[in-house]
Parts: structure tokens; C-alpha cells; sequence
């Protein structure tokens, strides 16, 4: 699913339904993401700020091309890519859902702030990262012997 970063005002304005399109420039960065879309309704995850806690959005909208209104943002008479919002839910951060609480490893609760992030318990944490050192090594070898 296509993530874009949104300013807290806007993001608070189309969470209350009091903005139902958002606006992105035409440029490069926007077209290769959303040209491929345009004309269909696409799920799209609004995110405010760049953490794995930051509030998330999940809305469906319909990538169009168009002019904007000003109160939400839009350049006068200036072209953007327009998201016309159909629906929209909130989603719980990443490291606020239970199941990621769980060290992958061995499916144990994990504590603290730092185990949610790793996704790991600390031991766990030592331990899978000497798996994947292995695991590198003894793919370097089997690339060596296919060398041979
Ligand atoms: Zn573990």
C-alpha cells in the first residue's frame, strides 16, 4: 500500500471529514507513485511524522488530476494530484499493536520500548542476528563452491 506523509493539519482536518481531498505536487517523486493509479480508487495509508508510532490514516480515494481548494491547502488555480477521499479509518501504529509486542523469535511478551522496536527480546535479539550472520556465511560458501 502507497504511505504518504501528511502535516498534522491536514491530517487532524480529513480524520474529522472536514477535508475530502488532499493534494500532491506534479513531480517526479508524485507521478511515479501515483500516475500508475490514476482514474482508480486506491487504498492509501496517511501518515503524520516518520516514526512507527506515528498516527496513521487508512483511506480509499480516487487519484485524479485537477485544481485544489485553497482552505485545504491548494495553490490558486495551480494543478495537483488530487486524492478524493471516499473513506477513511484510523489505524494503530505498528508498535502499539499487540501482535507486534511479541518477539518473533519465540513468541514471548516483550517489555521494554526497545524489544517492541526489535521486534526481538534481547536475548532473542542476540541470537538472531548470529542466525543471519550464519545464514550470510553459508551462503557465501555456496556461492563459492558454485564458483568451482
Ligand atoms: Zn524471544
Amino acid at each position: 500500500m502507497l504511505t504518504l506523509a501528511i502535516k498534522k493539519k491536514w491530517f487532524d482536518m480529513i480524520d474529522k471529514g472536514e477535508k475530502p481531498e488532499e493534494y500532491r505536487d506534479i513531480k517526479p517523486y508524485y507521478n511515479s507513485r501515483l500516475a500508475p493509479h490514476e482514474g482508480t480508487e486506491q487504498e492509501i495509508m496517511l501518515r503524520n511524522g516518520y516514526s512507527s508510532s506515528s498516527p496513521l490514516l487508512q483511506i480509499t480515494a480516487l487519484v485524479t488530476k485537477g485544481t485544489g481548494n485553497p482552505d485545504w491547502g491548494a495553490e490558486e488555480g495551480k494543478e495537483y494530484w488530487v486524492l478524493k477521499i471516499k473513506k477513511k479509518k484510523r489505524v494503530l501504529p505498528e508498535t502499539f499493536i499487540i501482535k507486534a509486542r511479541k518477539c518473533k523469535r519465540c513468541g514471548g511478551l516483550l517489555t521494554s520500548k526497545q524489544a517492541v522496536k526489535d521486534g526481538y527480546g534481547h536475548v532473542c535479539k542476540i541470537k538472531a542476528n548470529k542466525e543471519k550472520q550464519e545464514d550470510q556465511i553459508q551462503q557465501l560458501c555456496l556461492f563459492d563452491s558454485d564458483e568451482t
